[in-house]
């Protein structure tokens, strides 16, 4: 089958023939529709989850079922895939966090992923589709969708606080549409200005500029007090410094992006302002399934997403599209 290896860190994907995967017991076959391309892909690319060689990334995507175990879903079955392999027996698992489970693997890091025209995954990885949801939405949902849902709702957003959401990628657009789907005000910031009108589409109800004036704007937005909650969806150490200031007394600061370097902090900040700083990993199978059933019934947008579906062969320009503040997602099409 055709796949997009990474053979060295640093180097672009190699477009090459490998072996079909063998489902192993309890493990489904699904030939892959749709994978989106993520700037956590490019993470990998640069060496930052130090996977082992060759890999083949890929951790957004959509299929259908072509064999392996026989489970509720029979072939042809078109399914969202969620990307973490877990145990679903340690406490994290059993409590709905296997997100987080003590033996996780992730496809595209871990193993090997879906910019390929196969993946293999345990059969409690498979999400069914709603009828009326194309495949690239679907593969979409999972990633674009999910991390913000999940995202908020670690941050414990309430209907009518003040979401500041800092980066405006497949991410942060979609944690715009969620966190107003939720009740929330949010301002979205960005270094590009093309973001804006994305960030307006998905219903922003402010936009500003990510740079040093962004904590003084925040403050003058929100009557002095900043944001109740802040995604940081952004890799870069400034943003996640002006956000640290723009945070409301009682906020919660969600780092949602990975950072490529450490970030200093001064914690005497969370203290006085009784703030939290969380992580957010990933979202969970509740995520994806909540976030497919608002896609069905209208409520959430993927169309911004969608628009840039390129076939596997040119699965780096899809990654060099990272860059480009005029396209939000690309989606390989094995
Ligand atoms: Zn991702
Ligand atoms: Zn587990």
């Amino acid at each position: 089958m055709l796949a997009a290896i990474l053979r060295s860190y640093g180097t672009p994907l190699v477009i090459a023939e490998i072996p079909r995967p063998e489902p192993r017991a309890g493990e489904v076959l699904v030939k892959v529709c749709a994978c989106g391309v993520c700037g956590s892909d490019r993470f990998l690319q640069k060496g930052g989850f130090r996977s082992t060689l060759p890999i083949v990334p890929g951790h957004e995507a959509s299929g259908v079922v072509a064999g392996g175990t026989i489970t509720a879903f029979p072939v042809g079955t078109r399914v969202a895939l969620y990307y973490l392999r877990h145990c679903g027996e340690c406490r994290y698992c059993r409590t709905g966090r296997e997100n987080v489970c003590a033996s996780v693997q992730r496809m595209g890091v871990d193993f090997n992923g879906a910019m390929a025209e196969y993946v293999t995954l345990p059969a409690a990885n498979l999400m069914p589709i709603p009828s009326t949801v194309d495949d690239i939405s679907a593969a979409v949902v999972t990633d674009s969708l999910g991390t913000p849902l999940h995202a908020l709702r670690v941050a414990e957003v309430q209907e009518g606080e003040v979401v500041l959401v800092i980066g405006i990628g497949g991410i942060g657009s979609s944690a715009i549409q969620i966190a107003k789907l939720l009740g929330a005000r949010v301002i979205a910031a960005s270094r590009s200005e093309a973001a804006a009108d994305v960030a307006h589409a998905m219903g922003a109800d402010d936009f500003i500029h990510c740079d040093v004036n962004l904590p003084r704007r925040v403050k003058e937005m929100t009557d002095g007090l900043g944001a109740d909650i802040i995604l940081q969806c952004a890799p870069s150490p400034e943003a996640f410094a002006w956000g640290a200031e723009a945070l409301a007394t009682g906020g919660r600061l969600v780092i949602v992006a990975t950072a490529l370097e450490p970030v200093p902090f001064n914690t005497n900040r969370l203290l006085w302002g009784e703030q939290r700083l969380c992580g957010s990993r990933g979202f969970t199978r509740a995520d994806v399934i909540q976030a497919l059933r608002w896609v069905e019934e209208g409520r959430l947008n993927v169309e911004h997403l969608t628009r840039t579906v390129l076939p596997l062969a040119r699965a780096n320009e899809a990654l060099a599209n990272l860059d480009r503040s005029d396209i939000v997602r690309s989606v390989l099409r094995p």
